[in-house]
């Protein structure tokens, strides 16, 4: 199954007790928007999703209004299928290739209205997804953290906040909005042996704007750490390097981690 586009048929949102259809939500959006016991806002009012039957292509709800939203959970792992093109930048890594992206919602949170707090985590048992899209990737070196002295621990919290924030930023280098792209960080990718950030089109394929982030990688790069920099919050906000689509609640984030990590990638680009 695609994760979007030739991802099979919308689902129909279906009312369970009058049989009426309220709309439909593309296949790829399914599992996160209308999953089982997932509160769907349709026009104005709050439905619960019943069940979601994903042979049948439906989700059937019913009118409720629960004092809590939900929040699904995803993972997503990524495989490097092919590099086209690579530069380097001092000892970091470009690159702009063909992977492979593999995502699951595993579980949603319970989110009480008004104050946010957590009620509590359901799994879910849902098939994963895939999708072969292209996508930008930068690789640092062990060295070059050590150098710049970035702790171990601070690394998967500084990846994931420079990958949030660039995602935040593409859409002034290409023409696209943050939901047509996804990303993914990793401390250690197996198929780069480094500490790797991914930025992937969101459309089977690909859609050209990974590949316009790989060709202005430099204006970008440089504009997200100055977006993170200017910002005046402390920890991180959804100005800076927090997602509202981020699949793992914005855990971990680092904020000062991912100013040092752009500023080493970018210590080695070229002028
Ligand atoms: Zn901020
Ligand atoms: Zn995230």
């Amino acid at each position: 199954m695609d994760i979007r586009g030739s991802g099979g048929a919308p689902v129909r949102v279906v009312e369970a007790d009058t049989g009426r259809l309220l709309g439909t939500v593309d296949a790829a959006s399914a599992h996160t928007a209308v999953h089982t016991g997932a509160v769907h806002l349709h026009q104005g009012r709050s439905y619960l999703v019943r069940e979601l039957d994903l042979e049948e292509a439906v989700a059937l709800v019913e009118p409720a209004d629960p004092p809590y939203s939900t929040v699904a959970r995803d993972t997503t792992a990524i495989r490097v299928l092919g590099t086209d093109s690579e530069v380097k930048w001092g000892d970091a890594r470009l690159c702009f290739g063909s992977v492979e992206v593999t995502n699951q919602v595993v579980s949603y949170l319970k989110r009480r209205l008004v104050t946010g707090e957590i009620l509590g985590e359901t799994k879910l048992d849902l098939p994963p997804r895939t999708l072969r899209t292209r996508a930008v990737w930068w690789c640092v070196t062990e060295e070059q953290l050590d150098a710049a002295g970035l702790l171990p621990e601070e690394l998967p919290g500084a990846a994931h906040a420079a990958e949030h924030a660039s995602i935040g930023l593409l859409p002034l280098f290409a023409t696209c909005d943050r939901w047509d792209i996804g990303g993914v960080s990793v401390p250690l990718h197996p198929d780069t042996g480094l500490p790797t950030v991914f930025v992937y089109d969101g459309h089977p394929g690909g859609a050209g704007f990974a590949e316009r982030g790989f060709q202005r990688a430099r204006p970008w790069l440089s504009a997200t750490l100055a977006a993170i920099t200017a910002c005046e919050c402390e920890r991180g906000c959804p100005s800076c390097i927090q997602s509202p689509k981020c699949g793992n609640g914005n855990d971990p984030l680092d904020k000062a981690g991912s100013v040092g990590l752009l500023t080493l990638l970018l210590a080695g680009a070229p002028a």
